[in-house]
């Protein structure tokens, strides 16, 4: 009985999801984030991971962009510690559940790369001279 009545009056443990949603621990393996800025495409993440959910495609020059299978994904995050870039993050998102494998297959674009500034455009201009000065 003492160990009841001291339950009415503590904080519960859970939380009422879906209303309140508990934080993620920062190592928590939820659905992943592909940063296409970062990736070399060397591949190593398609290599290693275990269900073939990866597949980088290269799209221009130095540019790749990510097809993720999140319907064969086991979230292990072997591709998140196999690149060498950090280019695949895990992030907090669980809440994948879906009606259909197609509408977990996910393609990260590539951003555009901004054009290399040439070294007439980078470097600052001088000053016109004013006249009425010595
Ligand atoms: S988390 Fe695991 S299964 Fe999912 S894409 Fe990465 S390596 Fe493959
Ligand atoms: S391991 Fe990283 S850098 Fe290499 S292709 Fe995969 S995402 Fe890109």
């Amino acid at each position: 009985m003492r160990q009841v009545l001291s339950s009415v009056f503590r904080k519960p443990a859970t939380v009422p999801y879906p209303f309140v949603k508990a934080p993620m621990p920062a190592n928590f393996r939820g659905k992943l984030q592909f940063d296409s800025a970062k990736c070399i495409g060397c591949k190593l993440c398609e290599r290693d991971c275990p269900t073939g959910a990866i597949r980088i495609e290269k799209v221009a020059d130095k540019t790749f962009e990510a097809h993720f299978d999140f319907a064969s994904c086991i979230y292990c995050a072997q591709c998140v510690d196999s690149c060498p870039k950090k280019a695949i993050q895990a992030t907090g998102e669980f809440e994948l559940a879906a009606t259909s494998r197609q509408s977990l297959q996910q393609v990260f674009h590539a951003q555009p790369k901004a054009p290399a500034a040439t070294p007439q455009a980078a470097a600052p201009q001088a000053a016109p001279k004013d006249p009425s000065k010595p």
